[in-house]
């Protein structure tokens, strides 16, 4: 080290000393990674927690995708719903019908009708938010999505879905779930079609709210940084927000395309009702200059 490079590392430890809220330990990496905030909006008490989680939305001026299940909106509830969510920031998703899987998973083997679920749930949330829905979610996730299910992805297009995000575990259905990029399903014959993977933690995971005892949950030897793993289930929305922090500055630092994580409001709610969290996050990718968006304008830049 020169003595020109001592002193402007001195200045920089001197600054940090004084400010150590200016300079993050590691700065993120420049890149173009989009972070997608989402929910998977599954049962009345996920509704009741949506004027908390909008209020944040519109407070920093993130968007968000709402995947949501359907039957939940009623005629008692579907206005409130409409109007909180009738918003530029915000697209509408489907999350299925009634939460019922179209393949089985390692949590859950039963399975609905498919058709009930891509497609009467598509139309049912198109009448209601009177705008075209481009995007399914599905309940739980897997390791390769839908890769390789020709029936599934059959009635996934009829139905008129762009993208579809059924990918959320690791190898051998480990999380945190690996940062993945888009892809198209050209393989399996729609190259028209495209995943855009879910990543990290599913939160109600991380917060012990979700028994998954049947999953591997941890791969070893964890391909992982510092932070990503905690010792033990969460406890305070300061180490939901370290975690998140964790991931989005990894996102960039590989340059991903995006990085979107497994959210519910049901349990952040039941964790974090004040939405600490989402306002430490949003503000941490605002003041770290994180470009943010939804799974609709990831899509459209995808498809050029
Ligand atoms: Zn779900």
């Amino acid at each position: 080290m020169n003595r020109r490079q001592f002193f402007k590392k001195g200045a920089v430890l001197s600054a940090v000393a004084q400010f150590p809220a200016l300079l993050p330990a590691t700065p993120p990496a420049k890149s173009d990674t989009v972070f997608i905030a989402n929910y998977d909006t599954e049962s009345p008490a996920c509704l009741e927690h949506l004027e908390s989680i909008v209020n944040v939305h519109l407070k920093h001026r993130t968007p968000a995708t709402f995947f949501i299940v359907s039957d939940i909106l009623n005629d008692a509830n579907k206005q409130r719903v409409v109007k909180l969510l009738d918003n530029p920031l915000f697209e509408i998703g489907s999350h299925s019908k009634s939460h019922q899987l179209i393949l089985p998973h390692p949590l859950n083997p039963r399975t609905g009708n498919p058709r009930e679920q891509l497609i009467d749930s598509k139309k049912r949330l198109e009448d209601i938010f009177g705008k075209p829905i481009i995007g399914y979610a599905t309940p739980y996730a897997y390791v390769d999505g839908f890769k390789g299910h020709k029936d599934i992805l059959d009635i996934v297009t009829e139905a008129g879905y762009q993208y579809i995000t059924t990918i959320c575990w690791g190898p051998g259905f480990s999380l945190p779930a690996p940062i993945t990029d888009p892809f198209t399903y050209a393989a399996d014959g729609y190259a028209n079609l495209w995943e855009i993977p879910k990543h990290g933690w599913h939160e109600n995971v991380l917060k012990g709210h979700t028994n998954v005892d049947t999953v591997a949950l941890l791969n070893w030897p964890s391909p992982w940084p510092d932070g990503a793993v905690p010792q033990k289930p969460i406890q305070k929305p300061e180490e939901e927000f370290a975690v998140n922090k964790v991931f989005m500055d990894l996102a960039r630092e590989k340059k991903k395309k995006h990085l979107t994580l497994a959210w519910h409001p049901w349990s952040i709610g039941r964790f974090d009702p004040k939405m600490k969290a989402l306002d430490m996050t949003f503000a941490y990718a605002n003041k770290t200059g994180m470009k943010t968006g939804t799974f609709e304008s990831l899509y459209k830049n995808l498809i050029g």
